[in-house]
């Protein structure tokens, strides 16, 4: 496979830091525990969705397009940071926001990720729960088009073939940065959402025969219908790329016993993890996503599913924004 061939725009420099947890590690007593900083992807606060956005926008571009239009629930990591990048090349983002979680709370309706929308000058509307936002967003995206605007339409999370070549990137990223450090990889965890990350990061290690299983932990959706989405995109990116012989089903693995009550609920397990980063290591998670990760990587860990002698790179997805969506839930488990 050769990424050159796409459209890209370069957004931050790489690699991002992969950092040794040594407190971290010590405190679960377990293996050795490192993260891969895609937290620190430099626009907007940074997060998984810049890497996708580098070739999202670069196919925007390369259309001529002057708008953008994508979705998200109301606290989306993804939509903040599109509507920054749309912003550094001059075009216009509108974003549809989903009332996915039923909630008056007034942080989470107004705080984190949707003010820095608003900040950027986010063109904002917003849907009911429930609803098919990508046929949404597509509709938007004609609607648009039918008043002469040459709008793009990104899918809710920058999920598809070319978004995914992002974490594709990040894969041949990572274990260049692995071997130049003599750091033998035994296993990567990631939260999985919208499946562009784990679908790209599986792909990239297939590509470059890595031979280092990819743990996805759910935010949302059951195991089955989880693991099937990222392998379809997994199979959709690989042909895209050029890449014969397809990705074997079972290197998409999923763990979805910690999303708790629901996509964007918090869990005690969340705060927990939260809690525990920030005081060992300094570093901040967020409670939608990597915080629900690192959640079950514990849990994992204490259980002895994940082995003490292995070495094992957490991926860093960004976030931490949203944790002021959440400073009620996250006050109060301090307090217990
Ligand atoms: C979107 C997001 C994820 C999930 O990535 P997908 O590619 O949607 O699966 C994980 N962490 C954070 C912080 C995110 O914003």
């Amino acid at each position: 496979m050769h990424l050159a061939r796409f459209p890209r725009v370069r957004l931050f420099p790489t690699p991002t830091p992969l950092e040794k947890l040594d407190n971290f590690s010590r405190a679960l007593g377990g293996p050795e525990i490192w993260i891969k900083r895609d937290d620190c992807t430099v626009v907007a606060t940074g997060g998984n969705k810049v890497r996708k956005l580098e070739w999202l926008i670069g196919e925007a571009r390369a259309l001529g397009a002057t708008h953008i239009v994508t979705q998200g629930a109301v606290q989306s990591n993804h939509v903040r940071q599109t509507a920054a990048v749309a912003r550094r090349f001059g075009m216009t983002c509108t974003a549809l926001l989903e009332h996915r979680i039923e909630t008056n709370d007034r942080d989470y309706l107004n705080s984190g990720n949707v003010l820095l929308d608003k900040l950027f000058g986010c063109l904002i509307e917003y849907r009911p729960g429930g609803v098919d936002m990508n046929a949404e967003a597509e509709k938007k995206g004609e609607e648009l088009r039918a008043q002469g605007v040459n709008a793009y339409v990104i899918p809710g999370g920058g999920s598809n073939r070319v978004g995914a070549l992002g974490y594709v990137s990040c894969a041949q990223e990572l274990m260049q940065q692995a071997d130049e450090m003599d750091l033998k990889i035994d296993l990567i965890v990631t939260a999985t959402g919208s499946a562009g990350t784990h679908a790209g990061l599986v792909v990239g290690l297939h590509g470059v025969n890595a031979q280092v299983p990819v743990l996805g932990i759910g935010v949302r959706l059951p195991k089955d219908r989880q693991e099937a989405n990222v392998h379809r995109l997994a199979e959709a990116t690989a042909d895209y790329l050029g890449m014969t012989g397809g990705i074997p089903r079972e290197a998409v693995v999923a763990n979805c016993d910690y999303v708790g009550a629901g996509y964007g609920i918090p869990t005690e397990g969340m705060a927990n993890a939260v809690q525990m980063l920030a005081r060992e290591e300094g570093i901040l998670l967020d409670p939608v996503y990597s915080g629900k990760a690192m959640a079950g990587m514990i849990d994992l860990i204490r259980r002895g599913e994940i082995g003490a002698d292995k070495r094992v790179v957490f991926l860093h997805t960004g976030g931490a924004v949203g944790l002021f969506g959440y400073t009620g839930y996250l006050e109060t488990a301090m307090e217990a």
